[in-house]
């Protein structure tokens, strides 16, 4: 909804706000079909993305799962998704072992019988220490379980709790898969304002968030290489020369978005007078504040799990060098012992 507010100098401004309902296009120039997801789905998942990103030291672990909606008439609508619990078997990257593939077959065809709107229209994971590209197993994985040119893949880069981007990836008409376009910041609230409205009723969104705050559960993680470069990665933006950042990318557009919620804000306010823009703001003043809470609430969970497994570590350090110790003494007692010399 968008909301009328006077700044400092009396001017009026506009806020506007996704509605977590409301459609969000992503913007992919070259892609044949329109790619749009929920704003809410693009929360959920920038947060399980970042959370999971925070829930192990360097890195951080990989997340994946089922992306649910509908295909038809050119548009692809992603409206929900359903996380795939990967076992982790070869480390924190979100790598598929046989376990993990039988359930993902699952999940899938349990998303299919399942009658209602939401089918599978493609999947997403996230590199936690890579770009935003398909490697030749994630190639695998798309082409395996997600064969219809409509599917996508899509690809989430977290660098922190706010700053999560994504890229899209779809097939073209000779099957060849490539990105729609560049990576872009992965969030309910792009960079400029969409004014796409849905008159959704408020969000029970505590419920969802609180869901999504649950840290990842920290297993024990045998240290891995970084994997190695995929020999045939595909790039996100083999179109463009430069990368260029989502800000940079939009700001053309922005002007016309700026516009149309310019005029739609106007009507708005007109038709509902200034007692309902009262309500408003404070409800958007109250949801900012609870996301704030979240946000440091995360934020002190983070600083709570690092400074715990920074504690198990020296735990860790402090046995084996006593049992190094105790080793070294039995030595020394048996070499006493046994030693004819002495
Ligand atoms: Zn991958």
């Amino acid at each position: 909804m968008a909301a009328m507010r006077m700044n400092r100098k009396g001017t009026q401004v506009v806020e506007t706000r996704t509605a977590p309902e409301a459609l969000v296009t992503w913007k992919a120039p070259h892609c044949p079909f329109l790619i749009e997801y929920t704003a809410r789905t693009a929360e959920q998942l920038r947060l399980a993305a970042a959370d999971a990103f925070f829930s192990l030291p360097r890195g951080g672990a990989e997340i994946g799962g089922v992306l649910l909606g509908a295909f038809e008439k050119g548009r692809l609508r992603i409206l929900r998704h359903v996380p795939l619990d990967c076992e982790h078997a070869f480390g924190p990257s979100f790598t598929l072992s046989p376990k993990d593939h039988a359930l993902l077959a699952e999940l899938l065809a349990a998303s299919r019988r399942s009658a209602g709107d939401a089918q599978p229209v493609g999947w997403y994971h996230s590199h936690t220490r890579s770009d935003v590209f398909l490697s030749v197993a994630d190639l695998e994985i798309h082409d395996r379980y997600f064969p219809e040119n409509w599917q996508v893949a899509l690809v989430l880069r977290p660098y922190s709790l706010e700053h999560v981007q994504g890229g899209f990836f779809f097939r073209q008409a000779d099957r060849s898969i490539q990105g729609a376009g560049p990576p872009q910041e992965f969030s309910a609230d792009p960079a400029e304002p969409f004014p796409v409205e849905a008159d959704a009723p408020p969000e029970p969104k505590a419920q969802a968030m609180a869901a999504a705050a649950v840290p990842a559960p920290i297993t024990v993680l045998t240290p891995v290489e970084p994997s190695p470069p995929a020999p045939q990665p595909v790039a996100a933006d083999p179109l463009l020369e430069i990368r260029v950042t989502p800000r940079e990318t939009s700001a053309g557009s922005s002007r016309a978005y700026w516009l149309a919620a310019l005029l739609a804000a106007a009507a708005i306010v007109a038709a509902i007078g200034y007692e309902a823009r009262g309500r408003e703001s404070a409800a958007l003043a109250n949801e900012n504040a609870q996301l704030r809470q979240r946000d440091n609430d995360l934020r002190s969970e983070v600083s709570r799990l690092r400074s715990e497994l920074e504690r198990q570590t020296a735990l860790n350090r402090k046995l084996q060098q006593d049992s190094e110790a105790e080793k070294q003494k039995r030595k020394r007692s048996q070499g006493f012992a046994f030693d004819p010399l002495l």
